[in-house]
């Protein structure tokens, strides 16, 4: 081992991963039992379409238990996980305080259809601490958070068209499965089929990153922009993080406008501080909707804005929104619980550090055998990207043939107790949960993996 290296991972980082090659395939006895008979019930054998394991090895894995940073799945095999739940639980499994509060709830009945304490419970802790929203309104999921968003922002300015971002993932409603068409400044083309051609028109799509871009869409389109939608940071293809001069330029330009800001903070809302991008970039948008941590493991979205925007929905306005079990009693109080112990001081200051550390010591590594790997992170998410660039900003720039990569990662990850969510597209997220011994123990594991991926480069 170079002097240097041994330096570099003495102390905390432990000793450097000896090279053990790839282990054996863990046991998938169950899981593939399961699958094959959900297949008979479900398209692909899921809810949603990711959970299949298309993009990596073998048969997706059916979980059992989860407790902590760990999960168990059906043959028994245990994992740490940085899945969580694709970013709603921030606490790790089954957090205690979360798990009580939702018991006690949960013996009173599970839905009235009528408002409860809770909600105000639930929406008094979040006003109380984000000075971006002055009411708000909860629905069952993020899709239907920003598919409301969007609705307002048109009900509001009385304008139709939006404009995103190619490489932003705004949830399934039909006006945000849209991807950019060839040129600089498109209409949308649809990326699924079942979303009218129509709907797509109404949609601009732009690469992140570009303020070219963005100031030939508002010369084209002026006056017919309702909205403006991107993610806090984005989250859901890579992690594209935005300079904030960027973020600046795009709230002027919004402004000047007329045109309102989303800032679609489902993933990043709760996740990068209490008030999240917004509080990140100490950006004003106009309209903030957020969903995942915001349950705490239960379905729960909800968007908000200024008391006068706000007051154009209905029963207020004329802007139709409803659920059934909007602000559904159970789902309040995990939300109430899970939101309670991130308002406690030093909670993101000792996440966002531990985070932090798992990835620098993975990048030194990395850095240190050459391997063409980047860790970019912010606050508790990551991402895992096989690049040399130092910054990868918009969708273009990510790199389709280093997926390969990271499928032989996943599998030696797997086979080494640790769980990723099954695609080189998705970030991770450190929880509370996951303490030094663990990341530890994962540290070791994804080098290990990095150097069977690039045993032969
Ligand atoms: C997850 C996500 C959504 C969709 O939320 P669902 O609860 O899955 O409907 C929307 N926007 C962003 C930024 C997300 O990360």
């Amino acid at each position: 081992m170079l002097e240097s290296l041994k330096k570099m991972f003495s102390g905390n980082e432990g000793d450097m991963p000896v090279n053990t090659g790839s282990k054996p395939d863990i046991s998938r006895e169950k899981s593939k039992e399961l699958y094959e008979k959900a297949k008979t019930y479900f398209p692909g054998g899921v809810n949603s379409p990711v959970r299949a394991f298309k993009s990596v090895y073998g048969t997706p894995l059916f979980i059992q238990k989860g407790d902590g940073c760990f999960v168990w799945d059906a043959d028994g095999n245990q994992f740490i996980d940085f899945c969580g739940s694709w970013g709603p639980l921030i606490l790790g499994h089954n957090p205690t305080k979360v798990r009580e509060k939702v018991i006690e709830t949960m013996q009173n009945g599970m839905s009235f259809g009528a408002p409860t304490a809770l909600e105000n419970e639930l929406a008094e802790l979040i006003i109380k601490n984000n000075k971006h929203v002055e009411k708000i309104r909860f629905t069952s999921s993020g899709t239907e958070a920003v598919m409301s968003a969007i609705r307002l922002a048109r009900g509001y300015t009385k304008r139709d068209k939006i404009l995103k971002f190619e490489g932003c993932y705004h949830g399934h409603s039909d006006s945000l499965l849209v991807k950019a068409g060839s040129g600089l400044v498109t209409f949308g083309e649809t990326s699924s089929l079942g979303v009218p051609k129509s709907f797509a028109e109404e949609t601009i799509v732009i690469p992140l990153n570009d303020t070219d871009a963005l100031t030939q869409a508002f010369a084209q389109f002026k006056d017919q922009l309702a909205a403006v939608i991107i993610e806090g940071i984005p989250a859901n293809n890579g992690l594209l993080i935005q300079d904030p001069a960027y973020i600046e330029f795009l709230q002027k330009i919004c402004k000047d406008n007329g045109t309102l800001l989303i800032f679609d903070e489902v993933i990043t809302g709760f996740r990068l501080g209490f008030e999240g991008a917004a509080g990140y970039y100490n950006a004003k948008p106009d309209i903030v909707t957020y969903g995942k941590i915001l349950g705490g493991g239960l379905p729960v979205g909800m968007y908000g804005a200024s008391a006068e925007i706000m007051g154009h929905i209905s029963p207020d306005g004329g802007v139709y929104q409803a659920g059934t079990l909007s602000g559904n009693p159970v789902a309040m109080a995990a939300g109430i619980a899970q939101l309670t112990e991130l308002l406690k001081s030093g909670f993101y200051k000792e996440l966002n550090a531990k985070a932090t550390e798992f990835a620098e010591g993975i990048q030194r590594f990395a850095t240190a055998r050459s391997y063409k790997f980047k860790v970019f992170h912010v606050g508790s998410i990551f991402w895992f990207a096989f690049t040399d660039k130092d910054k990868i900003q918009c969708a273009e720039d990510i790199d389709a043939a280093s997926m390969e990569k990271f499928k032989i990662m996943h599998r030696e990850l797997l086979n080494r107790g640790i769980y990723l969510g099954p695609s080189g597209y998705e970030v991770g997220f450190v929880s509370a949960a996951h303490t030094k011994i663990e990341l530890e123990k994962a540290k070791r594991a994804i080098l290990e993996a990095l150097d069977i991926v690039f045993r032969n480069k």
